[in-house]
């Protein structure tokens, strides 16, 4: 993808030539979302993400990070924000309550586990994504998606419209976007169904 050809691809907003202010818009500020939009930012590509809850969640799953993000953290000169509001711990350790013995000879400079809150990751991740130049609403929830040949018309829970050439769903597992597309998520659950 040339970042340039996107940006002057951008769709109209339907019935005017007023082009879209984003290429990208993004469902969803949870870990994957930010760092889309982060990504995204570094190509030039113009993103709005648009996330319901108006503060990042205080529900925490995530509990550390593990090796191949703690690499990807450093690959983009974020690991010492992390570290400083993180605390290593050795990899391994267990999960479900099984053991989980610590890999020996990982191919890493970073051959360790850093444990740190969900609602911390995502604010740092929320807080670049925006430093490069992404817009974040929040309090912004995706209730409705229609496609054309130009792009995707998103329409807020509020009823207002917003436009970009292309929609990422980053809205988790029970993902609206999702269900908006008609896409399946076929397998079993022994939980709430999804
Ligand atoms: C029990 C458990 C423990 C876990 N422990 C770890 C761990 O220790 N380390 C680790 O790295 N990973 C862990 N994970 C995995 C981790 O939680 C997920 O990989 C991660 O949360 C996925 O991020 P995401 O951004 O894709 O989705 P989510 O974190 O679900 O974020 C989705 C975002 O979309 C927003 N959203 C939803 N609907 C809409 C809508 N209609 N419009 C706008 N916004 C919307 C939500 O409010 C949310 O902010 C764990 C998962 C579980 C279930």
């Amino acid at each position: 993808m040339h970042s340039r050809q996107f940006t002057t691809e951008a769709s109209a907003v339907p019935g005017t030539d007023r082009p879209s202010l984003f290429d990208v818009i993004i469902a969803g500020c949870g870990p994957t979302g930010a760092m889309l939009a982060a990504e995204l930012r570094l190509h030039d590509v113009r993103v709005l993400v648009l996330e319901k809850d108006t503060e990042p969640t205080s529900f925490a799953r995530i509990v550390g990070l593990h090796v191949r993000s703690i690499e990807l953290m450093a690959m983009r000169g974020l690991l010492e924000r992390v570290r400083e509001r993180g605390r290593q711990r050795p990899a391994g350790g267990f999960f479900a309550a099984i053991d989980k013995p610590a890999p020996e000879g990982l191919d890493t400079a970073h051959a360790y586990l850093l444990g740190i809150p969900q609602p911390v990751i995502v604010g740092l991740l929320e807080e670049h994504a925006i430093a490069l130049g992404a817009r974040v609403r929040r309090g912004a929830a995706v209730a409705g998606v229609t496609q054309d040949e130009e792009g995707v018309t998103v329409e807020l829970a509020d009823g207002e419209r917003v436009r970009a050439r292309y929609l990422v769903g980053c809205d988790g597992g029970r993902s609206t976007v999702r269900k908006l597309l008609g896409v399946g998520f076929p397998g079993e659950s022994r939980g709430p169904r999804r």
